[in-house]
């Protein structure tokens, strides 16, 4: 059981914290947001504290909108999808 936050995605607990912030979420890069995205989808205890804070489904919809297109090639915008799906 001690291990599992190796499986939690790229960033700790605290950070992906720090980006659901909002002031800090407009600060944060892509890839901070990406990273973030994937430790909610690893994290139920990140992934709670998300749902609550409506920087969420600003942040799913950057994704989904801007960001993907911009950024995101086919395949991991399949795989961005699928993610929030599970977020729903
Ligand atoms: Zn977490």
């Amino acid at each position: 059981m001690g291990n599992h936050k190796l499986t939690k995605g790229f960033i700790s607990c605290q950070e992906a914290g720090n980006i659901c912030d909002k002031s800090q979420y407009k600060e944060a890069s892509f890839w901070q947001r990406f990273k973030l995205s994937l430790h909610i989808f690893w994290c139920e205890k990140c992934n709670a504290y998300v749902k609550r804070n409506s920087a969420l489904s600003k942040m799913l919809k950057l994704y989904s909108e801007e960001n993907c297109n911009q950024h995101l090639s086919e395949t991991k915008k399949t795989k961005l999808e699928a993610i929030i799906d599970q977020n729903k």
